[in-house]
């Protein structure tokens, strides 16, 4: 069959590699002058640091599948991710940990204490935790909530915690050891080259051809094609026909600077006072590389308008509403599937981005050989 794929992040190329490999032939489209979306990495031209274009990605996963698609595709060096914080002139470890919590509360507790002390805090009169601020409240109580969440997710999403959903919270562990590592996974590392090259070398095959800097069009970019997989908003398909999913768009305002700016990757800043969420040190990424000067991004988070680069789906009440109306228009689509963060308008990391991507693939291999047709579909986004 000829797939036409609209999109060249992780989501696109692993689903037309997996065509690709199955015979089938694939044309992709990506509006960007470059491969890998969001996850796009260069070397700056005046430092030669390596560069996340769009903000830290950080590859970690508990996924097998995943793990080997992506090392067979580019070289991992382990990396475990760890995040400071600053707040009120004092700068702490993130996630929560018993070294957080002692410097918070100024004691010495040991693990058995500390989750004591924790629980003692902790709301309990809260069963179902119906937002952010009450799944919080209900885990570490109100200095620990206050201290480190809700000024960061005030500034980061742009709304009162109290109407955010808990999920964003659940992604973050708090832990009562000393273990500071951001993330729990099995799997933790960056690509020694970037992400640039792991998708290159993805899309690196002769049953797929991909054009750049050439949006595919939902009207007529279809024709003379089998089947279409789109990766690109889900509203930006329809022409936003029923108004504008909601997202949070991110600006970097970049520095280079001599040596070692802040000591670390990521240092968040959790002080609603302070504008931006936090800076990034590149280089601090890349632990293995020398580099005598620094690029530094430092982040800030607003509503995404009609020109922005989307980042997160806010997936507030009113947005469900139309994410509903667009999945029924989703649904009503022939031959069309709608695939990845953008194409299902959810907040997900690049392991949960290719393990989801691989699922769609084989499904439409599946529906393909049982002669069913392609379904729109391959999670449930609602
Ligand atoms: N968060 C916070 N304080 C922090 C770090 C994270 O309040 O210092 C909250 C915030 O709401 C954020 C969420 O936890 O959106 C998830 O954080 P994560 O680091 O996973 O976000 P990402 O790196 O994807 O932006």
């Amino acid at each position: 069959m000829r797939f036409v794929v609209g999109g060249a992040g992780f989501s696109g190329a692993v689903v037309a590699r997996q065509l690709a490999e199955a015979g089938h032939e694939v044309t992709m489209h990506e509006q960007r002058d470059h491969l890998a979306g969001n996850c796009y990495t260069v070397r700056d031209a005046g430092t030669d640091v390596l560069v996340h274009e769009y903000g830290p990605h950080i590859f970690h996963t508990d996924d097998e599948r995943v793990w080997e698609y992506v090392n067979r595709f580019g070289e991992m060096v382990p990396f475990n991710h760890r995040v400071r914080t600053t707040v009120g002139g004092r700068v702490y470890l993130m996630p929560v940990n018993l070294l957080t919590i002692n410097q918070l509360f100024g004691t010495a507790l040991r693990p058995d204490e500390a989750r004591a002390f924790v629980e003692q805090k902790a709301d309990s009169t809260i069963e179902e935790p119906a937002n952010f601020e009450e799944q919080a409240l209900k885990f570490m109580g109100r200095e620990l909530y206050e201290a480190f969440f809700e000024g960061y997710t005030r500034k980061q999403w742009g709304r009162d915690p109290k109407d955010l959903p808990a999920s964003i919270l659940s992604r973050l562990p708090i832990r009562f050891n000393y273990d500071d590592r951001y993330y729990n996974h099995q799997h933790q590392a960056m690509p020694r080259n970037g992400y640039t090259e792991i998708v290159a070398n993805i899309v690196d095959h002769p049953g797929i051809e991909v054009h750049l800097s050439s949006p595919l069009d939902p009207q007529g970019g279809r024709a003379g094609f089998d089947h279409i997989v789109w990766t690109g908003p889900l509203d930006a398909w329809f022409g936003h026909r029923l108004g504008r999913l909601g997202y949070r768009t991110l600006d970097f305002d970049r520095f280079t600077a001599a040596g070692d700016y802040q000591g670390c990757a990521v240092m968040n800043y959790g002080d609603y006072e302070v504008p931006y969420t936090r800076t990034s040190e590149h280089k601090h990424f890349a632990p293995w590389e020398q580099h005598q000067q620094t690029v530094v991004f430092r982040e800030t988070s607003r509503a995404c308008g009609p020109d922005d680069i989307p980042y997160y789906p806010i997936r507030l009440v009113d947005d469900k509403e139309l994410l509903s109306q667009y999945l029924e228009l989703a649904r009503g689509e022939s031959s069309v599937s709608f695939v990845g963060r953008l194409g299902t308008y959810r907040y997900l990391d690049m392991d949960v981005t290719i393990g989801e991507a691989l699922r769609a693939a084989d499904g439409m291999l599946e529906a393909i050989a049982a002669g069913d047709p392609i379904p729109p579909f391959f999670v449930d986004p609602s």
